[in-house]
């Protein structure tokens, strides 16, 4: 058997769609202008996508149509040697919308394979974000905003060409640079990405994340139900009538936490999170009547309080709340846990206070998500493209 190489992209659904695509897709272009026979595909159970929610493309290149053949024959990659995070906050973890638990990010890294992330972050920041792995591997940080667009248009601030570049130095093994810019040229006519291409083959340097390094926690993940364990249907419980509103959670009265799927948890769809100023809250109830996904749970003081394993950080919250700088939403990398603020606020209200000063100071001047109004993209991958430029 000849040699068989994988490569995942983990992007966030829609956002960041049209960015795995071009990565996974000119991966096999510029293989077949080395004679080696190529395939990328989207993961069959992240479709149909959902806003943010973690998805995946591959590209398999194989020496020979045998050898790839053989590798397609699998449903999908069992290990990669190159997986390539284009939203560096999903470095804490992927959950798929087809329920599998926390992936690591690193999962299917062979050993000494590389992760290549886009990313702002310091090394020693990714790597305490991704849990720990048995065998070594490698750390490439493509230095940049994490790319987010919408669904109908696409961010061309050269993070595909900038990452493609960086596989060709990575793993050499699969497609020369050469091969990569004339697959460039052929598909955009643009000798600009091409040279992005190559200032990021030039820049690309890696460190090694030894066993003992990044997040100890055990990922959770749970059995799925056998099919002789279904039932033949689903029955929904009303509430009964004359029936006191109760906790469906705690089944106690007084505060409303609503009932949750308790194993889809969805906070790895997040890029962002609400941070709430308890003490300016005037209690409209806005954001808990308006949260998409019912996040907020509502403690017996009344007050609202965004439960942080299932906020999917659509920003919504922040959108309608009527107090100023109440809710904030905040880059997801600053957080190291998914603990309730409203607990942290309850026991030490000055520390909280500190802690919320703290944190949305780093809030960034624009949220990334989607297209938002005409002209954002030409207002905002300028900064990019100098990066890319000057490095
Ligand atoms: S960001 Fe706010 S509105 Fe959106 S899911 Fe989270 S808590 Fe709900
Ligand atoms: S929208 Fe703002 S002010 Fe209104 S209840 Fe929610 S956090 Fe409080």
């Amino acid at each position: 058997m000849g040699q068989l190489l994988a490569i995942e992209i983990v992007y966030r659904g829609i956002f960041q769609r049209k960015l795995a695509q071009n990565i996974s897709r000119t991966i096999v272009l510029a293989a077949h202008k080395e004679g080696k026979p190529g395939i990328s595909f989207g993961r069959y159970s992240d479709s149909p996508e959902r806003n943010g929610i973690p998805a995946k493309n591959f590209a398999i290149v194989g020496s020979d149509d045998l050898t790839l053949e053989e590798g397609m024959a699998k449903y999908e990659p069992k290990e990669v040697d190159v997986t390539i995070c284009v939203d560096d906050t999903l470095c804490k973890g992927v959950e798929s919308w087809a329920w599998y638990g926390l992936q690591p990010i690193n999962k299917l890294l062979k050993p000494n394979g590389t992760l290549i992330v886009t990313s702002h972050q310091s090394a020693d920041h990714l790597i305490a974000m991704a849990h720990r792995k048995e065998t070594p591997y490698n750390l490439c940080i493509v230095k940049g905003t994490p790319s987010f667009s919408g669904l109908w248009v696409f961010k061309d601030d050269h993070t595909d060409v900038r990452i493609l570049g960086t596989i060709a130095r990575v793993l050499p093994g699969l497609v020369s640079l050469k091969s990569v810019q004339q697959a460039i040229q052929d598909e955009w006519h643009d000798a600009v990405k091409a040279q992005s291409a190559a200032k990021a083959y030039e820049r690309a340097s890696s460190v090694t994340v030894k066993p003992n390094q990044g997040n100890p926690e055990v990922p959770y993940k749970f059995e799925l139900p056998k099919w002789h364990e279904m039932g033949e249907g689903v029955a929904i419980p009303a509430i009964p009538q004359g029936h006191a509103m109760t906790d469906p959670a705690t089944h106690k009265t007084g505060g409303l936490k609503p009932d949750r799927n308790p194993t889809f948890k969805k906070f790895s769809t997040r890029s962002y999170r609400p941070v709430v100023d308890f003490d300016t809250c005037i209690k409209c109830t806005l954001c808990w009547l308006q949260c998409p996904d019912t996040c907020f749970d509502v403690p017996p003081a009344g007050l609202y309080a965004a439960n942080l394993e299932a906020c999917c950080g659509c920003g919504v919250c922040e959108a309608v709340c009527p107090a100023p700088k109440c809710v904030t939403m905040v880059n997801e990398v600053e957080f190291k846990d998914n603990a309730s603020q409203w607990e942290a606020w309850r026991k030490d209200k000055n520390g909280y206070k500190t802690w919320l000063k703290e944190k949305i100071a780093t809030k960034p001047a624009e949220r990334q998500h989607g297209f938002r109004y005409r002209g954002q993209y030409d207002k905002e991958t300028p900064e990019m493209l100098a990066i890319a430029k000057e490095g």
